[in-house]
């Protein structure tokens, strides 16, 4: 970089082999771009004759020339990072701004001969391919281009011709904020070619992200065309074009290789460029371009089997359905290594002749928690037969025996049977004919001859698969055909969602996945994906417990009512609850929600005491009802909080040690600060009815209070006549690992208690725990009912949360894994400076993220994005804080010790590759 005046500039001085005219032609292209469109790009200087090319003689004495160019502040794409689907989107809506801006750009100089265009390729492979020394990847190379080229050359002339930027790729597109990209530096390769191979150069250069598959990648075709709309026979040869980009890219590093082998430069990116063909051949041509096409909101049709004669007796046939929420799938079935061949044979010992799966059905049977989209989605119909079965040809055609069973040509399809398959018949066969008999379990599959139809495909990608494969269903057991009821379409439903439930009842997510199962620590959604649920503080005992779900339908087979009768279940929950608790601390409240709780509290405590005043901490949340809500000063959960407060509630510092006013060793100053304000009160007429606070500072992640704060404020309190309550819905019953309730880890016993959450695994349940002096005040305000709360199968519900908390040790290995979870995040934190510091205890963690460790300045964006990564990873957790820059990592109780392994790779993962 030099200094030409006040604006920093690059001086570029181009190969000797340019032209001058090429490099205006440049820099008029980058001229008409950057006032046509918003894209950054460097704008050369104009000297005072109008030009902004100048010639230079280099040390060697050869004649180049040079420009002055703009410095673009920020940085490329480049290298293997991940692009998250917004980046991609942006990729691609910038390139076809580009290619917009230069519809119309005519200049002699852009029109010249390049090693990159696109429809060189034939020509510039056959001279590279002489440096591959590799005669398997030669012959590898010349079959990619080839096949693509076979598709290309027929509509070569249908193709739109235009300047356009010719490596609008990573390298050389720019990030101002670091993220998404808003710059495109280097018109170097400026050429008139097809205008479809600027998008099919920069597809082809996000193949090589982490994280970035085919359907990711598509996300740039989508916004490509939702800017400039692609021509059919553009559609139809942009990934045969990506294929030759990346066959070209090999090649051309080999080449370079050859002739320079110690470029460190060169020997870098053919690892890239090797990811990049690899992908780009990683599925049939056609399947791609269906891709592209879906992408592109263009037909791509099913190939559908002509109808033909059942190939088997309908009779006594059983639809073996392995959905997600599938009930054959119930209390984790699906996780047993042998799940599918199980289901079959117990169907088949209850009865049935023959169990057939559901074509393209995701399958949860394949499906395990992981990093990546599982192949869940067979393209074929699994069969399994108690008895010999005959297979008859349901269409006439040429039969050949397979090494793993038959396959029947007919049409330009092939039907498959592979599997136990005996008596196969050879040659010509006529519809309704014997083809084979099936003896134990087979797999039959219909696919477009030529096309191998691989084992299990990913949801994403199994439509563009469809228009390849075709459901033999109905050709396999005629129209009573295996059908199961169709998963929910995410995006109706979220419409419905949106137009039925109040807004403000807001969902996770900009693009949720739809959940329909859980297990112990995992979430499944309807795709079959399975994400570790590091977010579920109310599923204490894990998702569908079969303990509890046993024990609710017991109790609703038995009785449901009010606890105005008098039934075993609300004593046994109530004396169960107390026992818990300190020994004066043994009347029991039954509600329905931590709201209700923390409202109950306060009721009581304003009754016992006579008084209005309540003095809160700031940033916290109690609940959503008026009374809650007066004393929640979250902004997060409600911007206005601070500013909206009747007079009655008073406020203190969040007394966070880590952020805040007082820090570190100051933090004694809170408590300090906490009196004073009791004291004012006191002195000023309005002395505090109720102190409230929850126990560990739960909205910040978990950040426990300065030692002794809890123990002063309480005794300033009572010393005036007012009452300590205790906010546990969050933080207690047992999730602490070392402490069952926040309380205890400050060593001080309120005078009333408020829980939720926890206590019903997800059923509404709450309680306020206080003493009988207390309780009893509630008369001056009538008689408490709520009709829910305590019913038979509440109580139920909470004894038995109890029981599994106590018999599976929950509470221990909250205090275990919790601990080795926070030593390996940590550790984590070590090496990446983001991770600022994980706060918290067991189960109720807070990895907080920062971008400067000397200020601490909240890491704000960067943690949503975290987040949505950590989600597209299998892993759901959110942000929570003032700042939102903390995780809110509070699992359910049963987290194991492997998942806390899955959930610090996930983490790492992201904080080593991006987000
Ligand atoms: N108190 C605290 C500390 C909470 O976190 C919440 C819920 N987030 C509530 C009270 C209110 O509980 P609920 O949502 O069950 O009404």
């Amino acid at each position: 970089m030099i200094d030409a005046g006040a604006e920093p500039r690059l001086l570029k001085i181009a190969n000797p082999e340019v032209a001058a005219a090429e490099l205006e032609a440049q820099s008029r292209a980058a001229a008409l771009v950057a006032q046509r469109t918003g894209i950054r790009v460097p704008l050369p200087h104009v000297f005072p004759d109008g030009t902004t090319v100048r010639a230079v003689r280099l040390p060697d004495g050869a004649e180049a020339h040079a420009r002055l160019l703009e410095f673009l502040p920020g940085h490329t794409l480049s290298g293997p990072r991940h692009l998250a689907p917004d980046v991609i989107r942006a990729i691609g809506r910038l390139a076809a701004s580009f290619d917009v801006a230069l519809a119309d750009f005519a200049d002699p100089g852009a029109d010249r001969p390049n090693q990159w265009d696109l429809r060189r390729t034939q020509d510039v492979l056959a001279d590279l391919l002489l440096s591959v020394a590799d005669e398997a990847l030669r012959d590898r190379l010349r079959t990619v281009a080839d096949t693509a080229w076979a598709v290309v050359a027929p509509v070569a002339g249908a193709l739109p011709v235009q300047v356009i930027h010719g490596d609008l790729t990573d390298d050389n597109v720019v990030t101002g904020d670091g993220r998404m990209p808003d710059g495109v530096i280097d018109l170097g390769d400026l050429n008139r070619t097809w205008r479809v191979g600027e998008l099919a150069i920069t597809l082809s250069s996000l193949l090589h992200h982490d994280g970035v598959d085919l359907p990711a990648a598509m996300e740039a075709v989508t916004a490509y065309q939702s800017e400039l709309a692609l021509t059919d026979a553009e559609l139809d040869v942009l990934w045969p074009l990506v294929a030759l980009r990346g066959a070209v890219l090999v090649a051309s590093a080999h080449h370079v290789l050859r002739t320079d082998p110690g470029n460190r430069y060169a020997a870098e990116n053919l690892v890239h460029e090797e990811l990049i063909l690899a992908a780009a051949t990683s599925v049939p041509l056609p399947v791609a371009t269906a891709l592209v096409r879906r992408a592109a909101g263009v037909d791509a049709p099913l190939l559908d089997a002509p109808a033909g004669v059942p190939m088997l007796d309908a009779e006594a046939i059983e639809v073996l359905d392995l959905a997600p929420a599938s009930p054959l799938l119930d209390e984790g079935r699906w996780l047993a290594p042998d799940a599918e061949a199980a289901l079959a044979r117990d169907a088949l010992a209850a009865g049935a002749r023959v169990t057939a799966t559901v074509f393209a059905q995701p399958r949860l049977t394949r499906a395990r928690p992981g990093q990546d989209p599982g192949d869940v989605v067979v393209l074929g119909v699994d069969l399994a037969v108690s008895a010999p079965a005959a297979l008859r040809a349901p269409w006439r055609g040429e039969v050949d025996v397979t090494a793993d069973g038959i396959a029947l040509r007919a049409g330009g399809l092939v039907l498959r049977v592979a599997g136990d398959v005996s008596d196969a018949v050879s040659g010509a066969v006529g519809a309704g004919e014997l083809l084979a008999v099936v003896r134990g379990s087979a797999r039959v599959t219909a696919a477009r001859d030529g096309v191998g139809v691989p084992e299990a495909v990913t949801v994403a990608m199994a439509p563009a698969w469809r228009t390849v494969v075709a459901d033999p269903t109905a050709v396999l057991i005629g129209d009573s055909a295996a059908t199961a009821p169709e998963p929910p379409d995410p995006a109706t439903l979220l419409a419905r969602r949106e137009a039925s439930v109040a807004e403000v009842q807001e969902h996770y997510f900009a693009e949720p996945p739809v959940m329909v199962r859980g297990w112990r620590e995992l979430l499944v959604d309807a795709d079959a994906r399975v994400y570790l649920d590091a977010l579920n503080n109310v599923t204490s005992i894990g998702h569908a417990h079969p303990r509890l779900v046993d024990a609710v339908a017991r109790q609703w087979r038995l009785l449901n009512t009010n606890s105005r009768f008098h039934y075993p279940a609300i004593v046994e929950f109530a004396e169960r609850l107390a026992a818990l608790l300190p020994d004066r601390l043994d009347r029991v409240f039954l509600v329905n929600s931590g709201s209700e709780a923390v409202d109950l509290a306060l009721r009581l405590a304003r009754a016992h005491t006579g008084r209005r005043d309540i003095l809160a901490v700031r940033e916290a949340y109690h609940g959503w009802t008026d009374l809650t809500d007066a004393v929640s000063t979250s902004i997060a959960d409600n911007p206005n909080a601070l500013t909206t407060r009747p007079e009655w509630v008073h406020t203190v510092d969040a007394p966070n040690a880590f952020r805040g006013r007082h820090r570190g060793p100051d933090a004694a100053q809170y408590a300090i600060d906490a009196v004073a304000e009791v004291e004012r009160l006191a002195a000023a007429g309005t002395p505090v009815g109720a102190f409230l606070a929850e126990t560990l500072f739960g909205n910040a992640g978990g950040i426990p209070l300065p030692d002794g704060y809890l123990a002063a404020v309480y005794s300033a309190v009572r010393s005036h006549g007012g009452v300590a309550v205790a906010d546990e819905v969050q933080v207690g019953y047992g999730r602490l690992g070392e402490w069952f309730w926040g309380f205890e880890q400050q060593e001080v016993v309120p005078d009333i208690v408020a829980v939720a959450k926890a206590m019903g695994n997800g059923h509404p349940l709450g309680a306020v725990i206080t003493s009988a002096e207390i309780a009893e005040s509630y008369r001056t305000q009538g008689y408490f009912f709520s009709s829910a709360g305590g019913s038979p199968v509440s109580s139920v519900v909470g004894l038995t949360v109890l029981d599994v908390i106590r018999d599976e040790r929950l509470q221990e290995n909250a205090r275990e894994v919790g601990a080795y979870l926070k030593e390996r995040l940590t550790e984590l934190g070590r090496r990446h400076p983001v991770l600022g510091t994980v706060h918290g205890f067991g189960f109720y963690l807070g990895p907080e993220f920062v971008r400067d460790r000397e200020t601490w300045e909240p890491a704000t964006a960067e943690t949503a994005a975290i987040c949505d990564r950590l989600r597209r990873l299998g892993v759901i957790i959110q942000p929570t804080g003032d700042h939102q820059n903390v995780l809110k990592f509070k699992p359910p109780m049963c987290f194991t010790r492997s998942s806390a392994d899955a959930f610090v790779a996930a983490l790492e993962r992201v904080l080593t590759t991006g987000w």
